[in-house]
């Protein structure tokens, strides 16, 4: 199907950011007549239009799929002016995207078969994640624009998987994410190509052994945490673990090896728990586990009674309305945390909010601190793994902060 394209212009001034790379463009950004007639698309996601997107005097800025129904209403997909062929440009940003993972050693590597194969904007790709876990890809398609141009570009992924991942077996659609109810779009399941996955699914990180459940749940796990996994766990040889929001174990499994005298996991979620369980025995590990709010466990420990505690919560500022809020309890859980940690404990706790800087973040872990009455040191500032590249034109794309103490 040939696309119709929609020519769009924005106001005055409004082109900085898209000449700059960032490939969002804001509603309020677009001239009222254009905006409308975007917006009446609403309805009408099967039809595949592009918008040619320029400034107010008319001058190309770049092309962009449209989301009728979000506020980020165009998506900027290509900076060149002629038109482009969207099955060449996504086959080579799927390329791209691979063979760079692939050459990481994170893709089919001895020790290493899992990791985040197209990070959305971060990868030119807006609203597509996948993911490789063992021999399946998992897919998603989180915005009504790409969902457009789903055939398109579901053929531009199994011909970019075929060329340079041939050990793959299949590749699954797993589109469930939160943006898409936000869109109007349904959750869709459905096998793309090859073999269905089982309901479990094993791979390798780091020459340890994990299982993710990718079907019908939100993530089958989260790749983002790699490095600091392997960086915290140098630092627990000897010493207990207790690991609060433990999800499938990734933390304590890494802690396990490395030498931690005992494990703790704490997860509110029955079925985290029992993944983790199957991910400690694979590996031949013991641990204890407790199911548990984060917050009431973590203000129940006795005070200097832990070695070491991961604090690892979920994103606890989803919108600008919860910021005040999330931060207090960013606020609550570190100064628990630190309160509960011996002299010389060590501490990893992170923030998935992208809404929360990495300086907003340690600001509330230093005013935890200050209450707490101890004094920490920061021995290391942390970052999403590079599975997760940030560009400099998307700074929106980094999320996950994170920071390693230790307690004086
Ligand atoms: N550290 C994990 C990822 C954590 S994801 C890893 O390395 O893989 C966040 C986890 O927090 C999820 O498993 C979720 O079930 C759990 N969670 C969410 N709210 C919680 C709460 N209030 N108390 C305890 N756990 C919670």
């Amino acid at each position: 199907m040939a696309s119709q394209i929609v020519p769009v212009h924005l106001k005055p001034g409004k082109e900085k950011m898209p000449r700059l790379f960032h490939p969002w463009i804001f509603s309020g950004a677009i001239i009222d007549g254009d905006r409308k007639i975007l917006q009446n698309l609403s309805g009408k996601v099967n039809s595949q239009v592009l918008a040619r997107v320029n400034d107010s005097r008319g001058n190309f800025l770049a092309w962009g799929i449209i989301n009728p129904r979000s506020q980020i209403l165009i998506r900027l997909v290509d900076w060149y002016e002629s038109l482009p062929d969207l099955t060449k440009l996504f086959t080579q940003l799927f390329l791209q995207a691979f063979r760079f993972r692939i050459n990481l050693g994170l893709v089919d590597s001895p020790q290493t078969s899992g990791c985040r194969l197209v990070f959305s904007e971060s990868d030119g790709i807006p609203g597509i994640i996948v993911d490789k876990i063992g021999n399946y890809i998992i897919v998603q398609i989180e915005v009504a624009g790409m969902e457009s141009f789903r055939s398109l570009i579901l053929e531009c992924l199994i011909s970019a998987v075929k060329t340079t991942m041939p050990g793959v077996l299949g590749i699954w659609e797993q589109s469930d994410g939160d943006g898409r109810s936000l869109e109007g779009l349904p959750k869709h399941e459905e096998l793309v190509w090859g073999e269905e996955p089982g309901e479990e699914i094993s791979f390798y990180e780091n020459s340890l052994t994990f299982l993710a459940h990718p079907r019908g749940q939100k993530t089958g796990f989260y790749f983002d945490q790699r490095e600091n996994r392997k960086l915290f766990s140098q630092y627990v040889k000897g010493i207990s673990v207790t690991d609060v929001c433990s999800y499938s174990g990734g933390f304590s499994i890494y802690a396990g090896i490395a030498g931690a005298k005992s494990l703790h996991m704490v997860d509110n979620s029955a079925s985290a728990l029992s993944l983790a369980r199957a991910n400690l025995q694979l590996n031949g590990l013991s641990a204890q586990f407790t199911q548990a709010d984060a917050f009431e466990f973590l203000r129940s420990l006795p005070s200097s009674s832990q070695e070491a505690l991961v604090f690892d919560p979920p994103k606890l500022v989803p919108s600008r309305k919860t910021l005040d809020r999330g931060l207090r309890a960013y606020k609550d859980g570190n100064l628990h945390s630190i309160r509960a940690l011996v002299p010389g404990g060590i501490l990893a706790t992170f923030s998935c909010s992208g809404l929360v800087s990495q300086e907003t973040f340690e600001e509330v872990f230093s005013y935890a601190a200050k209450d707490s009455g101890k004094r920490v040191q920061i021995l290391h500032r942390l970052h999403q793994a590079p599975c997760h590249p940030v560009l400099t034109s998307f700074p929106e794309g980094r999320y996950l902060k994170g920071i390693i103490a230790r307690i004086l």
